[in-house]
């Protein structure tokens, strides 16, 4: 028994024929770029996260650098971001011009808002938290400080679809919210997908411009654009797994659930906490261990998929060099690149491979 850390042919396995219907009623009428299906899953999507306007384009990239460039970030600016995030959360910055400035984390792998304060300078645009594994960012501190000091918030929800804080959806507290819609996320694309939403008309109009080539209509363009629209086909599949998302996710907490009184108080084994103003999607399930390796061995002898989100920090990757920043200058980052291990947690997992990975986890983690 081979236990996957993802099982997309599973899922889709459970919904194939609806799959099949979705996508022959797009080769019927035809319209592969920006069909109906597009509108249809941007109003859906929006509703999902209880804001006004939602975009759909082609991957989670592209929707935080058309974020960034709705709201005239360039050359010259500064945009903080988390350090242990995807590396997309910090490229992005670079991409349009800007500097990634990176504030350390806390022990819920989020940005620590009792940091931002120091990072703050006059060429600071924005603050990018990130809801890693799809557990909130402390929302309410993070957007207080962002007001005070006249900064715009992008929530980078990649990994936290329906992930709430306080009640409310994320997506919605910041500017713009910007989701992944990549095979490997909780609420996935056959392919590459993503998705911004806002509240303001202004931003959704111009995101909506900038992803089709910067047109205004047929023949206009007003600004130099990108092609980063959504796909018909894709969102035809997003509208048949969004129904199931309440189900999917609903199991995915369940399973954390198991795991947490599971291996509740062992040495050296730190689990997710979910304190009660959040709700998070787990879209992966990180235990903090100071014995990595021996786990990993244990993982493999029982066939049990493990991996590491992420094993290198942004702030050290090669390509971040020129940036300056160097070893030991986010501590608790750096320190959870080397005892993180994301647990096998989605859907399809029974209740036998849950007891198996928490056997394997306890004869590591027994003395
Ligand atoms: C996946 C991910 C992205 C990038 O999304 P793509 O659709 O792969 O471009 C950005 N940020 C985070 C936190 C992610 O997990």
């Amino acid at each position: 028994m081979k236990i996957p850390i993802v099982d997309i042919t599973g899922q889709h396995a459970s919904i194939r024929d609806d799959l099949v219907l979705a996508l022959e009623s797009v080769f019927e009428h035809g319209q592969f770029v920006m069909g109906r299906e597009v509108t249809e899953f941007e109003q859906a999507f929006a509703k999902l996260c209880n804001t006004k306007f939602t975009v759909g384009l082609n991957s989670g990239l592209d929707a935080l650098i058309l974020a960034l460039k709705a709201l005239d970030i360039g050359p010259g600016d500064e945009v903080i971001t988390a350090p242990n995030s995807y590396i997309a959360s910090a490229s992005a910055i670079a991409h349009v011009g800007a500097r990634p400035v990176f504030v350390d984390v806390s022990d819920d792998l989020n940005l620590d808002p009792a940091l931002l304060e120091d990072a703050i300078s006059d060429r600071t645009k924005a603050i990018l938290p990130v809801h890693l594994t799809g557990r909130p960012a402390e929302m309410r501190a993070i957007t207080n400080i962002a007001h005070a000091h006249g900064l715009a918030v992008i929530e980078d929800a990649a990994q936290a679809v329906a992930a709430e804080y306080h009640g409310q959806p994320v997506g919605g507290f910041g500017t713009i919210g910007c989701f992944s819609l990549h095979p490997l996320k909780t609420l996935n694309a056959c392919g590459d997908a993503g998705v911004i939403t806002t509240n303001d008309p202004e931003i959704d109009a111009r995101v909506r411009r900038l992803r089709n080539h910067g047109l205004a209509d047929r023949d206009r363009c007003l600004e130099w654009g990108h092609n980063s629209r959504l796909d018909s086909i894709q969102a035809a599949i997003l509208l048949i797994k969004l129904k199931h998302l309440d189900e999917w996710t609903g199991r995915r907490r369940q399973n954390a659930r198991f795991y947490g009184s599971a291996l509740r108080g062992l040495p050296g084994l730190t689990l997710p906490k979910e304190p009660a103003h959040l709700k998070a999607v787990f879209h992966t399930y990180v235990i903090q261990t100071d014995r990595r390796e021996a786990l990993l061995k244990a993982f493999d002898r029982a066939a049990i998929d493990a991996a590491v989100h992420y094993p290198i920090p942004i702030h050290l990757q090669p390509a971040a060099a020129y940036l300056g920043y160097g070893p030991g200058d986010f501590p608790n980052a750096e320190k959870q690149a080397g005892t993180i291990l994301s647990l096998p947690v989605h859907h399809g997992l029974a209740e036998r491979h849950l007891t198996c990975v928490v056997d394997a986890i306890k004869q590591v983690h027994s003395e």
